[in-house]
């Protein structure tokens, strides 16, 4: 049987306050008792100490005589209070005998007390005990006084009417408690569950499709919050990818229409003798067909990139040594759109693969002319720490959205198209360079402002004792 997460929690709050009252009863019930036990046998010791007092100081020394109207008043008190007082003289000839007095009383007295004790403890071994104390007035012996009563300790009605008080408050403090803990309980359990629902509800929306979905409830548990967060942030990079996957088809089917419908109605018009088959001609249907097998070729080499057939050919490389040849490569693309480019720092070998790394750089250094204006400046700036190099390509060009900056590593990713639209590219460049440097095990970032620059950052580990 599965239970709700509210049910499980109000059960569980319920069955440990129902625990915690429970073992507190017993608890103080026991200590409480065994205080009370204490208390009453000491009581009991004080009372028949008290009774000797009493009753001896009822002799008379110079006459030598007992006053046993009094001896009797107080034997009768005594008998009320469930103690059977016989007072001897010193010849051991009864002064006043409870029995005597009243027989009938003291069969109920010794009944009352005994029916009531094995009714409230039937394990209490208790039985009517005479003791037998001397009596002295004046340091002088005057008598023997005995004292029965239901030992090792009895209680009276008031001795029992104060438990019962006692376990009432017990049980109806218990009985409180629980109430108040059970609602409580529910109500928090009902403010635990609610915003876990909640998100349980926004994740299968999310799995159903719906990737705008975004929970704003906030709670004061920082687990539950944290869970809303990730929750949120998963919608939102699927709502992301989705974005990008959309908006991938739609390019790659431009990109791939544009030459072909192009190819198409040159060769359409030649075949219908509409136009003639001139080297010019056939030299732009050429030029297209390249564009889509350039295209093509980009995604095959993304795919090898994928299928973890990347086999690094590493060598020690100097990144200075490849990136001044790149540059000299570039020369005639720098000099047309009039860009200056500059060099600074300096760095020791790494261990790395040459053609993938030339890779990376071609594909930065092109990046960066293609989306600086005429006339813009490149920086690039190498340093080294002990144990890894780091190049930046820093441009004045025309940045990146801040909210495109996150996917322009992803493979056919490109930047607004209206103006990239010019430049030719597939946005595949980035995705490349992106997986040769993490098989690497280096890192590449990106830091850039819109209408300001870009700066593209690659740390590659220098690995060179491998
Ligand atoms: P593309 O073939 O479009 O250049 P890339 O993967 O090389 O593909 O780059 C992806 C996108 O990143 C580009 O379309 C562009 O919007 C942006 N981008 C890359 N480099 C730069 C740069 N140096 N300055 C501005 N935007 C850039």
């Amino acid at each position: 049987m599965k239970l709700t997460l509210k049910t499980k929690l109000s059960f569980t709050i319920a069955i440990v306050v129902i625990l915690t009252v429970a073992l507190i009863s017993l608890l103080s019930n026991f200590f409480v008792g065994n205080q009370f036990k204490n208390y009453i046998k000491g009581q009991q010791d004080k009372t028949t100490s008290q009774i000797i007092n009493n009753i001896s100081s009822q002799y008379d020394e110079t006459t030598k005589t007992w006053n046993v109207n009094s001896v009797h008043t107080i034997g009768m008190n005594a008998l009320y209070d469930g103690y059977i007082i016989k007072v001897y003289d010193l010849n051991k000839q009864s002064v006043w005998d409870a029995e005597t007095s009243d027989m009938d009383l003291c069969i109920e007295t010794i009944d009352t007390i005994s029916n009531r004790m094995t009714a409230e403890f039937p394990d209490f071994k208790g039985e009517f005990k005479l003791n037998n104390f001397q009596a002295f007035k004046n340091n002088e012996l005057i008598g023997t006084i005995s004292i029965g009563y239901y030992g090792p300790y009895f209680l009276s009605d008031d001795d029992f009417y104060f438990l019962d008080s006692l376990n009432q408050i017990l049980i109806g403090t218990g009985i409180f408690s629980l109430i108040i803990s059970i609602i409580t309980g529910f109500i928090f359990a009902n403010q635990m569950s609610r915003p876990i629902i909640n998100t349980m509800g926004a994740a299968k929306r999310i799995a159903e499709g719906d990737y705008g979905v975004r929970i704003k409830e906030q709670t004061n548990t920082k687990e539950i919050n944290d869970l809303i967060n990730s929750i949120n942030h998963l919608a939102e990079s699927i709502e992301g990818h989705e974005m990008l996957r959309r908006r991938l088809t739609a390019d790659m089917a431009h990109e791939l229409r544009t030459p072909l419908t192009s190819v198409q109605t040159h060769i359409e018009a030649m075949i219908e003798g509409v136009w003639e088959p001139t080297t010019v001609r056939l030299q732009s249907c050429y030029e297209e067909m390249t564009r889509i097998t350039k295209l093509v070729s980009d995604m095959e080499n993304l795919a090898k990139l994928d299928n973890d057939n990347l086999k690094l050919k590493k060598m020690n490389v100097n990144l200075l040594d490849i990136l001044m040849k790149i540059i000299s490569n570039f020369e005639t693309e720098f000099t047309d759109k009039n860009q200056e480019v500059s060099i600074s720092g300096n760095c020791t070998d790494i261990f790395a693969d040459r053609d993938r790394i030339s890779q990376v750089l071609i594909n930065l250094l092109s990046n960066a002319s293609k989306y600086t204006q005429d006339g813009g400046k490149i920086l690039i700036n190498i340093s080294e720490t002990d144990d890894s190099v780091k190049l930046s390509i820093n441009d004045n060009g025309i940045g990146i959205r801040e909210d495109e900056i996150s996917f322009i590593f992803e493979r056919f990713f490109r930047g607004d198209k209206s103006r990239n639209r010019a430049t030719g590219g597939t946005g595949i460049g980035l995705s490349i360079v992106k997986s040769i440097i993490t098989a690497h095990e280096g890192s590449v970032t990106v830091k850039s402002e819109l209408g300001v620059g870009s700066e593209f950052t690659v740390t590659l580990p220098k690995n060179i004792n491998t």
